[in-house]
C-alpha cells in the first residue's frame, strides 16, 4: 500500500557498493515493475522503492551484492493498523460491544468441570469457559471436549450469555463454532498460522491472546493472518508475557495495551487472572488494565477455586465476582465508559 508515492522499502547500499551494484539493484526493481528513487550521499547510498509491498518482499534484495540493509518504511501490517481505521472499531456480541465507550467484562471458569460448576460462574457481560485445554503437562486435565461444549451450550441457554471458548485444532472448528459466540485463541497457539487463517474464514469475532513470548508486532501479524481472510472481528488480548520475573505467573505488559491502542483500531482487552496467577492480585492488575485504556477484561472465576482442575490459584471465587466487578466499574467510569 504505497501512500502518495511515499517509499516501501529503503535499500541502503554498503559504504563499499560500487554503481555497477547499485544499477544491478536498479534493474532488478525496474524489471519488477518497481519505481524507485536514488539518493547518493557521502557515506551511502539509498535507494527508495515504491511499489506494492508484497511484491517487494518477494524481492531476495538483502542478498543482492553490495546491499547492506533492506528497511521497510510502512508498518508490516495493514488490514488491522490504525491508519486504515482510524475510528476505532466496535465489536458486537450478541447486542454486547466491546471498543470505544464499552468495557467488556467476561467472566467464567479456567476449564469447564460440570455444569453448575459453569452455571455457577456466569455473571458478566460475557461468559468464558475452556473446553478444550492447552496444558503444559500431558499429565493434567486435558478440557472435557465436547461434553464441555455441550455444558457451555446449555450454560448459553439458560443465562442469555454469550460463550467465549478456545480452539486449539482446526479439526473442532464446526463443534466450537456451534457452541461458541466468540472463538478464544489462546497464547500457545498465537502463532499458529493455519489455525489462524481457520478462524479467518469464520463467521465469528476471535478473541486472540498474544503470544507468551510474541512482541507486539508478532500479535498484531497473528491478527493479521485472520484479517487477511475476510474476518476482521478480532478482540486483542494482553495475558502477560515471560520475562525474568517470577513474582507473578506473567509480566502482564500493561504497556503493550497502550502501544496497541495507538497502532490498531481493533479492541484490546486484558486477561490479569492469567499473568497474575494468585487472586489477590488479579483486581489490581484489572484495575489498571481499566486505566490503561483497555477495552474489557477476561477474568477466571469458580464457584469453589480450591476444587478446581486447572488453575486454581489465580480464580476468584464466584461469590466474590460481583464485589470485583464493582470494583472495576469504579475505574471504568472514571475512564469515561460503561460495562456494555
Ligand atoms: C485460558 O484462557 O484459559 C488460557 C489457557 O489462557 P492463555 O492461552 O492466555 O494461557
Ligand atoms: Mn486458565
Amino acid at each position: 500500500m504505497a501512500v502518495n508515492g511515499s517509499p516501501e522499502l529503503l535499500i541502503v547500499m554498503g559504504a563499499g557498493a560500487t554503481a555497477d551494484q547499485t544499477e544491478h539493484v536498479l534493474a532488478r526493481l525496474q524489471e519488477a515493475g518497481v519505481s524507485a528513487r536514488v539518493q547518493r550521499g557521502r557515506e551511502a547510498t539509498v535507494i527508495g522503492a515504491i511499489g506494492d509491498r508484497e511484491l517487494l518482499a518477494t524481492l531476495p534484495l538483502e542478498g543482492y551484492p553490495g546491499v547492506e540493509q533492506v528497511l521497510p518504511i510502512l508498518k508490516p501490517y495493514k488490514l488491522v493498523a490504525r491508519e486504515v481505521a482510524p475510528d476505532p472499531t466496535v465489536i458486537e456480541v450478541d447486542g454486547r460491544k466491546i471498543g470505544q465507550d464499552f468495557f467488556g467484562l467476561i467472566a467464567g471458569p479456567c476449564s469447564v468441570e460440570y455444569r453448575e460448576q459453569t452455571l455457577e460462574a456466569a455473571g458478566a457481560t460475557m461468559l468464558r469457559g475452556g473446553a478444550f485445554k492447552p496444558r503444559t503437562s500431558p499429565y493434567t486435565f486435558q478440557g472435557l471436549g465436547d461434553d464441555a461444549l455441550a455444558i457451555l451450550r446449555e450454560a448459553r441457554e439458560e443465562t442469555g450469555l454469550p460463550v467465549v471458548t478456545e480452539l486449539m485444532d482446526p479439526r473442532h472448528v464446526e463443534a466450537v463454532l456451534e457452541s461458541a459466540d466468540v472463538i478464544q485463541i489462546g497464547a500457545r497457539n498465537s502463532q499458529n498460522f493455519l489455525l489462524l487463517a481457520e478462524v479467518g474464514r469464520a463467521d465469528k469475532p476471535v478473541l486472540l491472546k498474544r503470544g507468551l513470548s510474541s512482541s507486539v508486532e508478532e500479535l498484531l501479524m497473528a491478527a493479521e493472518y485472520v484479517a487477511k481472510e475476510g474476518n476482521e472481528r478480532i478482540i486483542l488480548c494482553e495475558r502477560g508475557i515471560k520475562t525474568f520475573e517470577t513474582s507473578t505467573r506473567y509480566t502482564l505488559d500493561l504497556g503493550a495495551v497502550a502501544v496497541l491502542k495507538q497502532e490498531t483500531h481493533l479492541p484490546v482487552i486484558v486477561d490479569p487472572s492469567h499473568a497474575a496467577g494468585k487472586r489477590e492480585l488479579v483486581l489490581p492488575l484489572a484495575r489498571a488494565a481499566a486505566a490503561v485504556g483497555a477495552d474489557g477484561i477476561i477474568v477466571e472465576t469458580h464457584p469453589r477455586p480450591e476444587e478446581a482442575l486447572s488453575d486454581g490459584p489465580q480464580q476468584i471465587p464466584s461469590a466474590e465476582f460481583g464485589a470485583f466487578a464493582r470494583e472495576v466499574e469504579g475505574i471504568v467510569a472514571l475512564m469515561g465508559k460503561q460495562i456494555g
